[in-house]
């Protein structure tokens, strides 16, 4: 049995008070039957890594450079990122392939280099509204996978979160429906299951793009989804909380 794990993504929201307040609405009220995390912007890290000291919230970034260290101005390497305890990074999110051109194989390298200092990565796949309706999710989504098994050993196959987010779906109140993510969920488990059985079964793969307290519990339900990637309703602490106690 999977264990679900409810993620906020704050993108580039927030401020060192408006973080506190959320954070000290969150752990007033902490659920216990999932896993939580909070993947705050850089500058936040140590702050909000601090006030998440001896709670269950773990700590993540949104983004991680595909090397180790160097002349890579703007970059924050694995390393640092471990400094600050953090245990999650997101790679490969929509946002980061479109607005700053990033390949599958960047994505995987970004991944390989997240296991490389213990971090955990959640990779996000996703299909854009053409590419849907054009009917090629699966083989988009199918070469976004591809990447990460290319440049991962079975073992690192074991340690990484998976989340399945259409493009369309992020940040526009219109959530792909409970059958057509978990369509997709089970393609993906259906894919790492022919390299590695015993790791399809433990990956965890989120559904992220509006997930809300009024969906979460249909989404939460299907029997590949293993919880959710969550943006704009990760900035609403009574609306993260929801989420989080459907799981
Ligand atoms: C996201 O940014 O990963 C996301 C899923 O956003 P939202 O929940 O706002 O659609």
């Amino acid at each position: 049995m999977r264990r679900k794990l409810i993620a906020g993504n704050w993108k580039m929201h927030g401020s060192l008070a408006a973080n506190s307040v959320l954070l000290q609405e969150i752990l007033a009220d902490l659920p216990t039957q999932c896993d939580l995390a909070v993947c705050v912007p850089a500058p936040y890290l140590a702050s909000v890594g601090a006030q998440l000291v001896g709670t269950s919230v773990a700590l993540g970034a949104q983004d991680i450079s595909a090397h180790a260290s160097g002349a890579y101005t703007g970059e924050v390497a694995g390393s640092m990122l471990r400094e600050f305890a953090c245990h999650y990074v997101i790679v490969g999110h929509s946002e980061r392939r479109t607005w700053h051109a990033e390949k599958s194989d960047v994505v995987a390298r970004k991944a390989k280099a997240a296991l490389a200092v213990g971090l955990t990565p959640i990779i996000c796949l996703g299909e854009t509204l053409v590419q849907r309706e054009a009917g090629e999710t699966a083989q988009v989504v199918g070469a976004q996978v591809s990447a990460v098994l290319d440049t991962l050993t079975d073992e690192d196959l074991h340690k990484i979160v998976l989340a399945y987010e259409p493009v369309w779906a992020i940040g526009t109140g219109r959530n792909a429906t409970p059958e057509m993510a978990q369509e997709v969920h089970a393609m993906v488990r259906g894919q790492i299951a022919k390299r590695n059985a015993d790791a399809a079964q433990k990956v965890q793969i989120l559904y992220g793009g509006s997930m809300k307290p009024e969906n979460a519990q249909a989404l939460l339900v299907m029997p590949d989804i293993d919880g959710g990637l969550i943006g704009g309703a990760a900035l609403v602490a009574a609306q993260f909380l929801a989420i989080a106690r459907a799981a």
